[in-house]
């Protein structure tokens, strides 16, 4: 033994020591162990395992697994291992598990199963092109299906997984795995006995933490999830390891002596038993012995079900299952898989657990252990589900696993015959829902012995029941599944049960007192519920119930679908009529049957008849889904309005399309079969008595209603009319196929509105066509959409609403079907049935059809299924006949609520009559009752007149002093004649009669049923106070003259129809029309049908009618017509409104995008050159007043100052820069104009005075102020106190007013500022404006006296100095919100911070800022020229203003005058060592010429002349003209310079030297190349291959110029309102040039000459050797650096954003998973930069400064606080402006023209390149504050 303990001495050692030991222990062992002989090898790892995986230490030592992962690795290094291992690999299944969130595919065309789904490899390696796919954001987790044939195609298997056969793949050596082998199932043990350490009872007291012991595991159940990422090869190991039983055996209960391992195993055994998975084996005992007895026969059960209550019977049957099915088989768990997996279930699914028992799918041996052990816990994990506090959570993690065990058919199938899945899976669901059941209060509230689940229980209200559910509706999926739970009855009795318990649920009492004070929202939990726990199964069923050899099938389940609903009548004491008041949506029962009823008679050719129940079943059956009918109606008739909102909600549920199908569809469809099979005249009395309005069908003119009120009369008449054309024309399920269902269902959606394809595609209910599948031998959704719909591609309308695509109706789809029945059953707004008839009388009108307003068309219907005909006895019933006759005449009469809708209704009614005639034309066939019509057919009904009514009317009513008594005899004769010849009508007699009639021929137990309340025949329902008198009206009428007459009323016309005007009808014109077209056609088909009638109709017409009693001022008729007539009004009044805001958006556009409209610009050009003339009025847009802007009372321009960093975002390029989609890929911010401009600032305080640098360039490229207006003024004062008013305002729209943020009040446009105008002319004219003769010297001698008197503000004259006028105050503080627009690092180049030579370079630059955006809004030319209108509305003269008189505060040092540089050759000094230590001036070469031109302007004194104007832009481009001749000259080589300069040299002496570009390059040339040249540096970096020619320096030097010149041009456009001329591109030199007077007419394009425009006030040659001497003269400054300053880049392109792909895949594959730069992690919401393609993490505190969150701060870096952000996971763009923001839309649309915000349905989607281009138009136009609407603040959150 001494050995032995030296080994485990060792061993502990060992352990103590370092990894280095560790390798030398494992490398021994594992040598040991592969011997012959290893069991000394063996005792030895025994012993060291026992050390080193002791479960009493705690789980967080990671020292134990140090452990393990050597000795598994052998020795070897663990990631060697893991490689090698992988290597071995021989899966053919991918199997990648994924947690929620996780991005994932699917793709139907290649799925079996629904379910399956595959990773973003697998999908991007595979060919799935063209195939009907999407990306999905995982909810529950998933598994990649990839490889796996049994869930989908091998054709859509990834090339990896399609080649990988396992038989390349070599075969494992021996000893590889052998450690693993010896080590795991150790490991596995430790694991699970800290599993049982660490539980704790939920009812226990001591504080419960299982996280905390799963936080603890942690290391070591990611070890095992590594484990099985080393591939199959590991995997076989592990299942080895899971399943065997031996070593579960050997291992779990631990040696006798182990006290530690006893008390261990107790725990276990002690949590078994709480789970109720060993205790109810003692339990069921019993329990069951009391209840078996009948337990055989399924038929036995449901008696019993009949007579104790139905709770008791379940648990019987669940006990009775439980100890039948799971106990008998389970007793302990036999291996580690099932104890793991009972640990993993008590401890609620731990997320890394579940990923491990997963990611061991692919191993088969595993999947299917896996699989029953799963099953066989299956009740005890719905238990602990529904115990579960985080039931959502753990529902995901269930499901997860689950969905990967039963999409397998195979292995579905398997767990159904061995484990009984199904049987589990029905009492768990039955067990389940018995947690919650309430008595039903249906009907008999007092002796209902029904029990239904109560909705407001947390179990429906959370949807807990939800995987259950869905693990069911999946494993029904299987054929062969089905096809046993269609096989086992007891099962299919089980079901109906449990079916039963939804069946009245959720039961509405209308409340007929007061309003209900608490709206519940449960009625939600209850539809979802049938929905999913009902209906769903029920599809899953019948599609395996579509052919001849399943007919068995269906019968079974329509047999225990009767059965079960007459238990449930008898549950509920049903008789023969709903209780009042009473509605209940949810009839599940009578759904299943009618399903099963429907697919049995199409697909299955069963006869229907074969089917059907007796007679009085069918009248129970038919009333409950009546009655919602019934109260669908009442509904809308508002006679709920006291139950409130909720039950519309219910109402619109019910036919809203994901419910449609399952709810209101089967139960018109089992109406349907009822009114087929029973007797019509009791089929349409009882449905105008559930309607309620059986009084109302009196011809009296006036009647009581003991139900109803008066106002809803009307509408409940409407509604029982419209149901009965539904129900006799719908042919859903009465013969129409699939195909022309789903073409039905799309016509009616796009007619109602048009719609986007998603939007279509949700609307079409899902059964029975798959939206998607491509079902063999049906028409796609797709070919029906292109068949009957036109797309409408996306478009842009101006004001930036972007439209997505539509598909709208084809013109003959309106034209031929148009069914506004459909309509009508389709619609859950009753709006969209006026926006269908809206649309379709707008088509009408256009197409010149029909211009009044049409009726709804009436249209043919698909032939009726032999098996229905019966319904067509509906149509022609006597019932029926009287109704439609009393109707006719009633609104012939004008009676109270009457309409338009009902005549519609009637008419349509006989129509449809005409129409479907019955086969038998075998009338009278009955002997009839003595009254009204012969018989029953339609057609000889129509002309049979009706002479005499007998009526009860009030004795108020105008008939009873009509009909005085008769005095003579002959007419008392026929007084009596008539009384006996009056026709009487009670519906409601009627009805009873032929129930009793029906059920005494059924029935003879009859006199039982029948209730005894019901007294025969009553025509006065009991209550209403009985003050009626018989009256006898004489009516001698017929329908058809009763349709004549209408014609006539409605045509107001008498004979309107002429006797001969039958013969020239042409039926074809008449689809479309109103009222009248209707009756025409009515009449001509009735006429064709019989010849009868067409005599009666001739004689009819023929006849000289009496003259019709005027009606028109019948109250009724002014009622409908002013009604009308409002409505038309109505109309026109937002038809104008339309109209207004449409104008007001036109001109939002124009104001906003200045450069679009030339047009209007042209039309405007007269006013204002009047206005000119005189001083300008200003209209304040807020008190109306208008008037000149004074120094007391200033006017101001509404504006909106936002600072802008889009001139800095301009590159050289015209090519806008890629956005990086690769790592290899990326953007460079160095060649921007920003970069640039920065980079060359920097240079120049290095060597130069700061205060010179500070004038010899602008600032403002990033950051500067950009300035806008509405055009719009408004007095400052009435601003004031229009700011006031906004701050008391409660309701801010989105903007700040603290921060000065206010609307225009007039044109609503977004502003922040008010810019005070000058008072006077608007532009300068006269005098001002006048052409010179001054020499030139003259001029520049005044302009420097100007510059030296830079004297007070010309306005500021009238006032006392000392004192400030309001206008100079508000002109300071306008000045102070442009400070403040921007961000103080935008305002400090210099290097004295808020040093005044800093403030200067602001203000001179945000003029500057808004000359270069105006440019770049032109398109970066001014060859589109443009009036001065546009100047008009620019604000840049009023700019102007403010800031001259802000730059007056400063003075320039005479002595350091450019001017004097620019203008005057002085006594040359020794530059640069002059002022001792001091530091140079920038020299004039390297200044900016339009800087000093703004300088020049804003400093001196305004207004300006123009002449002085000129001369200043004269001397500018003398210089601007030189450092082009010195740029270019730095671009020769060598030599080319030198023969450049030997020529111009030669001409120095002609005439025109001074203006000749060779002479002067010659003079730069010699000049620069003295001292410390600049030519120097670029020997060898000139490699110019051309040659410079004459022409190519012209143009270049042109080039150079132009940007001053445009600058220029632009300027004096805005100060004297001088027009811009249009030209062609390449004239704009010399047009420019023209237009600023440096040449005085424009020669030929191609002979200008740039230097011509030259005009030089002093010696040339001296003034450009004294410019160059200042440069030459830079001895400290390096050759390089001089080069660089000398050489200006003044050509920028136009500002673009970045360039996207084409497929946003492309985007987000890359971005999604990109990790942010600044925190290194993977962003949940990351989003990406649009402008500079930098990737933030938007709202992530990971990168949050100082309370900023990235996205924002950004927006501060790249635009100066405007940012546009690519959503990444939204594939939305937001912009981000100041504190604002708001969500712009999308740029990517799907193929169909649509957004798919957040990716939800995760279709590809393409780049629409108009709207990006519309999106970068309004960042580089600054609009998007105009644009966009629904700005929120962002509360630095983003
Ligand atoms: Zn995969
Ligand atoms: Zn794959
Ligand atoms: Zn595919
Ligand atoms: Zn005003
Ligand atoms: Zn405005
Ligand atoms: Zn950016
Ligand atoms: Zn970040
Ligand atoms: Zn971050």
């Amino acid at each position: 033994t001494s050995a032995n303990d030296d080994v485990t001495c060792q061993c502990m050692m060992a352990a103590s020591l370092g990894r280095r030991d560790k390798k030398a222990t494992a490398t021994r062992l594992k040598a040991d162990l592969n011997r012959t002989d290893n069991s000394s090898g063996v005792r030895q790892l025994q012993e060291l395992l026992d050390a080193v995986l002791n479960p009493e230490k705690p789980a967080a030592d990671t020292e134990a697994l140090d452990w393990c992962k050597c000795l598994i690795a052998g020795g070897e290094g663990f990631e060697d291992f893991c490689k090698t291992v992988r290597s071995y690999d021989n899966a053919t299944l991918c199997g990648l598990v994924w947690t929620a969130n996780f991005v994932a595919y699917r793709c139907r065309t290649c799925g079996i199963s629904p379910c399956m789904s595959l990773c973003a490899e697998c999908f991007n390696n595979g060919d799935h092109t063209g195939h009907d796919f999407n990306m999905f954001r995982s909810q529950a987790g998933g598994a990649c299906d990839c490889g796996d044939s049994n869930v989908m195609r091998e054709s859509g298997f990834c090339r990896r997984h399609r080649l990988r056969t396992g038989e390349n793949v070599p075969s494992i050596p021996r000893d590889l795995l052998l450690m693993s082998e010896m080590v795991l199932p150790r490991f596995i043990l430790c694991i699970i006995q800290y599993l049982r350490d660490g539980y704790i009872e939920p009812d226990t007291s001591t504080e419960r933490d299982l996280q905390k012991v799963l936080q603890q595991l942690e290391p070591q159940i990611s070890f095992l999830e590594e484990l099985t990422k080393m591939g199959g090869a590991m995997r076989t190991v592990l299942t080895k390891i899971l399943t065997n039983q031996q070593t579960f055996k050997d291992l779990s209960m631990g040696q006798e002596e182990n006290l530690y391992a006893k008390r261990n195993y107790d725990k276990y055994l002690s949590a078994l038993k709480n789970s109720g998975l060993v205790s109810v084996e003692e339990k069921c005992h019993g329990a069951a012995a009391d209840v078996t007895g009948d337990a055989e026969g399924g038929a036995g059960a449901v008696v019993l079900l009949g007579k104790t209550t139905i709770t008791l019977y379940i648990k019987h049957i669940f006990i009775n299952f439980l100890s039948a099915v799971a106990v008998n088989d389970f007793k302990k768990h036999k291996c580690f898989l099932e104890e793991l997996l009972f640990w993993t279930i008590k401890y609620e699914f731990p997320q890394k657990m579940v990923t491990f028992l997963l990611n061991m799918l692919p191993d088969q041996d595993y999947k299917i252990t896996f699989t029953k052990t799963f099953v066989q816990h299956y009740a005890f994990i719905m238990k602990t589900l529904m115990k579960s506090h985080e039931s959502d959570t753990m529902s995901n993690r269930i499901v997860h696993i689950s969905v990967q065990l039963f999409s397998n058919e195979e292995l579905a199938r398997h767990v159904t015959e061995e484990c009984q899945l199904l049987d589990i899976m029905v009492t768990v669901l039955l067990y389940m829902m018995e947690s919650c059941l309430i008595k039903s209060e249906l009907q008999d509230e007092e002796n209902s012995r029904h029990v239904v689940v109560n909705c407001s229980e947390a179990l429906l209200k959370n949807n807990t029941y939800w995987p259950l559910v869905s693990d069911f509706i999946n494993i029904l999926s299987h054929q062969s599944v089905a096809k046993n739970f269609l096989e086992d009855h007891s099962l299919l009795m089980l079901w109906m049960s449990f079916v039963s318990f939804f069946q009245g649920m959720n039961l509405n009492k209308r409340e007929l007192n007061e309003h209900v004070e608490f709206e519940s929202q449960t009625y939600y939990a209850a539809f979802a519920a049938e929905l999913e726990a009902c209906a769903q199964p029920m599809w899953g069923l019948l599609t395996h119930c579509k052919v001849k050899e399943t007919q068995e099938y269906t019968k079974t389940v329509v047999r225990y679908c009767l059965e079960t609903l007459q238990i449930w009548f008898d549950a509920i004491g049903f008789i023969d009529e709903p209780a009042p008041n009473q509605v209940t949506f949810h009839l599940p029962l009578h759904r299943y049957y009618a399903m099963f009823l429907s697919k049995a008679v199409k697909c299955q050719g069963l006869d229907l008849d074969s089917l059907l129940p007796d007679q009085e079943m069918l009248m129970k059956i038919m009333v409950h889904p009546l009655q919602i009918q019934a109260c669908l109606s009442e509904i809308h008739s508002n006679m709920w309005v006291r139950n409130g909102l909720q039950i519309k909600g219910q109402a619109m549920t019910y036919v809203q399309s994901h419910f449609c199908n399952s709810m209101i569809d089967p139960d018109i469809y089992l109406l349907q079969v009822c009114a087929s099979r029973l007797d019509p005249d009791y089929f349409i009395s009882s449905v105008f008595e559930r309607f309620k309005v059986v009084d109302l069908l009196t011809m009296a003119s006036q009647h009581q209603n003991a139900v109803l009120d008066s106002e809803q009369e009307r509408p409940m008449l409407e509604g029982a009319l419209t149901f009965l054309v539904i129900l006799t024309s719908l042919r859903v399920h009465l013969g129409m196929t699939d195909d022309e269902i789903l073409r039905a269902e799309m016509v009616s959606q796009l007619c109602m509105n048009d719609r986007t394809h998603s939007a279509l595609l949700d609307l079409i209910p899902e059964n029975p066509n798959p939206k998607s599948g491509i079902v063999p031998g049906s028409c796609s959704f797709e070919e029906m959409l292109s068949a009957v719909a036109d797309f409408k591609a996306p478009v842009f309308e101006p004001g930036g609403s972007m439209q997505q695509g539509m598909y709208t109706p084809k013109a003959e789809v309106w034209e031929k079907e148009f069914d506004p029945i459909m309509v009508v059953l389709r619609t859950v707004y009753r709006r969209d049935v006026q926006s269908a008839m809206d649309r379709y009388s707008a088509f009408l009108k256009q197409s010149g059809i029909h211009t009044g307003n049409p009726w709804p068309p009436y249209k043919e219907r698909t032939p009726l299924h032999p098996c229905y005909k019966g319904l067509t006895k509906l149509l022609h019933c006597k019932t029926l006949h009287i109704v439609i006759f009393t109707l006719l005449y009633k609104i012939w009469m004008d009676h109270q609520n009457m309409s338009e809708h009902v005549l519609c209704m009637v008419l349509y009614l006989i129509e449809l009559g005409l129409d479907n005639q019955v086969q038998d034309n075998k009338e009278d066939e009955e002997h009839c009752h003595d009254s009204w019509f012969p018989g029953t057919n339609l057609l000889s009904n129509l002309h049979h007149v009706i002479n005499f009514v007998r009526v009860r009317v009030p004795e108020t009513a105008p008939e009873v002093k009509r009909e005085a008594p008769p005095s003579t005899s002959t007419e008392a004769s026929s007084y009596g004649q008539n009384l006996r010849e009056a026709q009487v009508f009670s519906l409601v007699a009627e009805r009873r009669r032929k129930f009793q009639e029906i059920i005494n021929r059924s029935n003879t137990e009859a006199t039982q049923v029948v209730r005894p309340k019901s007294s025969s025949t009553r025509w006065v329902p009991p209550g209403t106070p009985p003050q009626l008198v018989t009256e006898i009206l004489e009516i001698r009428e017929s329908m058809l003259s009763l349709l004549i007459k209408l014609h006539q009323k409605l045509s107001s016309k008498q004979n309107s129809l002429s006797a001969s005007w039958l013969e020239d009808m042409d039926t074809s014109r008449h689809t479309h029309g109103d009222g009248i077209t209707a009756i025409e056609r009515i009449l001509t088909k009735a006429a064709m049908r019989s010849c009868q009638i067409k005599r009666s109709i001739q004689d009819i017409c023929g006849k000289v009618c009496p003259p019709v009693p005027p009606k028109k001022n019948s109250p009724t008729d002014k009622k409908t017509m002013d009604k009308e007539e409002r409505r038309q009004r109505a109309r026109e009044r937002q038809q104008k409104l339309l109209a207004e805001f449409a104008s007001r958006q036109k001109s939002f556009m124009e104001t906003a995008m200045d450069v679009e409209s030339p047009d209007t610009e042209a039309a405007m050009d007269l006013g204002a050159s009047e206005v000119m003339e005189s001083e300008v009025l200003y209209d304040c847009v807020i008190c109306g007043q208008s008037g000149p802007s004074t120094e007391d009372r200033p006017t101001g321009l509404v504006v909106l100052l936002q600072a802008s960093s889009v001139l800095g975002h301009r590159c050289k390029s015209k090519e806008a820069k890629k956005l990086p989609t690769s790592d290899e890929e990326h953007i460079y911010a160095a060649d921007t104009c920003g970069v640039a401009h920065d980079v060359r600032l920097t240079l120049m305080q290095q060597f130069f005075k700061d205060s010179s640098c500070l004038q010899s360039v602008s600032i403002g490229w990033d950051g500067g102020v950009y300035v806008q207006t509405c055009g719009h003024t408004l007095h400052i004062d009435c601003h004031k106190s229009y700011m006031e008013s906004l701050r008391n305002d409660q309701v801010l729209q989105g903007f700040s007013v603290d921060k000065g943020e206010f609307t225009c009040p007039l044109c609503r446009q977004f502003a922040n500022s008010v810019l005070p105008c000058r008072p006077g002319r608007e532009t300068e004219a006269g005098a001002w404006h006048t052409p010179t003769n001054k020499k030139t010297f003259v001029l520049v001698k005044e302009v420097e006296d100007l510059q030296e008197k830079l004297g007070p503000f010309p306005v500021s004259f009238t006032i006392q100095p000392g004192t400030e006028s309001n206008l100079s105050k508000e002109m300071e503080l306008v000045i102070k919100d442009i400070k403040n627009t921007t961000q103080k690092k935008y305002m400090d180049y210099g290097k004295n911070p808020g040093s005044p030579d800093n403030d200067f370079l602001f203000m001179y630059s945000v003029a500057r800022t808004n000359l270069e955006l105006e440019l770049v809004h032109r398109g970066g030319n001014l060859c589109s020229g443009g009036a001065s209108a546009a100047a008009k509305r620019s604000c840049l003269n009023q700019l102007f203003h403010v800031l001259a008189m802000h730059m007056r505060l400063y003075s320039i040092d005479s002595a350091y005058n450019p001017w004097t540089k620019l203008t005057q050759v002085t006594q040359m000094e020794l530059t640069g060592e002059c002022f001792g230590n001091e530091r140079p001036e920038v020299p004039m070469l390297f200044r900016d010429v339009p800087s000093l031109l703004i300088i020049f302007v804003l400093t001196m004194p305004q207004p300006l002349r123009k002449e002085h104007f000129t001369c200043v832009v004269k001397m500018l481009y003398n210089l601007q003209f030189t450092q082009a001749l010195a740029a270019l000259s730095t671009k020769f080589s060598p030599e080319e310079r030198q023969a450049w300069s030997t020529s111009g040299a030669l001409k120095k002496n002609a005439a025109n030297a001074e203006t000749s570009f060779e002479v002067l390059l010659s003079h730069v040339i010699s000049e620069l190349s003295k001292d410390n040249s600049v030519y120097k540096v670029n020997a060898e970096e000139t490699l110019m291959v051309s040659v410079w020619s004459p022409q190519s320096i012209e143009f270049s030097l042109q080039q150079f110029c132009l940007p001053f010149l445009r600058l220029s041009c632009l300027l004096q456009h805005h100060l004297y309102g001088d027009n811009l001329t249009s030209c062609l591109e390449e004239e704009e030199f010399s047009s420019l040039a023209v237009c600023l007077g440096l040449l005085s007419s424009a020669p030929p394009s191609n002979t200008v000459h740039s230097a011509s425009c030259l005009k030089w006030a002093v010696s040339t040659f001296d003034l450009v050797s004294q410019w160059c001497t200042e440069v030459t003269g830079l001895f400290q400054m390096q050759a390089e650096q001089s080069l660089t300053l000398l050489v200006q880049e003044p050509q920028w392109a136009s500002p673009r954003l970045l360039q996207l792909p084409d497929n946003y895949n492309i985007i987000f594959q890359y971005y999604h998973r990109k990790a942010c730069t600044a925190c290194k992690k993977v962003p949940k919401d990351p989003a990406l930069c649009l402008v500079c393609g930098t990737f933030v993490c938007l709202k992530g505190v990971c990168c949050k400064q100082q309370g900023i969150c990235e996205c924002v701060l950004h927006s501060q870096h790249c635009g100066a606080a405007t940012g546009i952000f690519l959503l990444i996971n939204a594939s939305v763009i937001i912009i981000i402006r100041g504190h604002r923001f708001c969500l712009w839309g999308s740029v990517y649309l799907d193929a169909h023209g649509e957004e798919d915000r957040d990716l939800r349905r995760g279709k590809p989607l393409f780049l629409c390149e108009e709207r990006y281009r519309v999106l970068e138009q309004q960042w580089v136009s600054h609009t998007f504050d105009h644009i966009n609407k629904r700005w929120g603040p962002h509360y630095n959150g983003l």
